[in-house]
């Protein structure tokens, strides 16, 4: 995924964090402000959210291989989808990657929804035939899915250390956290009075937005907002 985004607070409809603000993704998807590594997300998108539905614990989620600002439908129920809690995601494939729903995050193990901006070589990764798909992001995320999602910060670290190019921003949600890598690309952070949002670029000029320094993991919660700095393995 080339732009992503994440909600923790009260509940608001998915509109008003993907479609609605002004440099929202669905800008983002033809004319992203911060990107680094390609011109456009036209490559498919998703969005995965937690309902407000007592007892439902399903990440439900919408993906689709056409380009955001393509997909009418989605403007048509998105105002009444409402969540606490959600991951979304703008792609620009990766050469050789697959062009397929399957290939857009968010990806799911059935409890967690993640996303992934950047690139990894996946020779250093497990073909694990849990992953949604052959593309580098799939394989990243069964990866993570595999090692518990707690041990992300580790596991970002081995595989950056390992594949010393890869670009490896996360986004991942449970319900009731929400946290995120900054490993080569761009992340910020806006604290609302209503919840956090984490995204790849501010998605308006709000002066509350603040970035994430590079090397660092965030975690969300309903105690608070941490951050910690990921450090290299000993000897790379
Ligand atoms: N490598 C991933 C893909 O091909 C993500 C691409 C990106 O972040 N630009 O989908």
């Amino acid at each position: 995924m080339c732009r992503h985004l994440g909600w923790l607070g009260t509940p608001v409809s998915v509109s008003s964090l993907v479609l609605d603000p002004p440099q929202g993704l669905r800008v983002q998807s033809y004319a992203p402000r911060r990107q680094k590594h390609g011109l456009m997300n036209a490559d498919g998108w998703g969005v995965g959210f937690f309902s407000d539905l007592a007892g439902d614990v399903t990440p439900r989620r919408w993906r689709s291989p056409v380009p955001l600002w393509g997909d009418t439908s989605f403007d048509s129920v998105a105002p009444v989808l409402r969540s606490h809690c959600v991951v979304a995601a703008v792609r620009s494939a990766t050469v050789g990657m697959p062009l397929e729903a399957s290939a857009t995050a968010p990806f799911t193990d059935g409890r967690w929804l993640l996303s992934h901006n950047g690139v990894v070589d996946r020779t250093v990764l497990p073909m694990l035939p849990t992953a949604e798909s052959v593309c580098d992001s799939a394989v990243l995320a069964a990866t993570i899915f595999d090692q518990g999602v707690d041990a992300l910060g580790d596991t970002i670290v081995e595989v950056g250390t390992a594949d010393p190019l890869a670009r490896l921003n996360i986004m991942a949600a449970n319900g009731f956290r929400l946290i995120a890598t900054a490993w080569g690309d761009t992340l910020s952070i806006l604290r609302r009075a209503d919840g956090v949002v984490l995204a790849s670029e501010p998605y308006d000029d709000d002066p509350d937005w603040e970035d994430i320094p590079d090397r660092h993991l965030v975690e969300v919660t309903a105690d608070g907002v941490v951050l910690t700095a990921l450090n290299r393995s000993k000897g790379s």
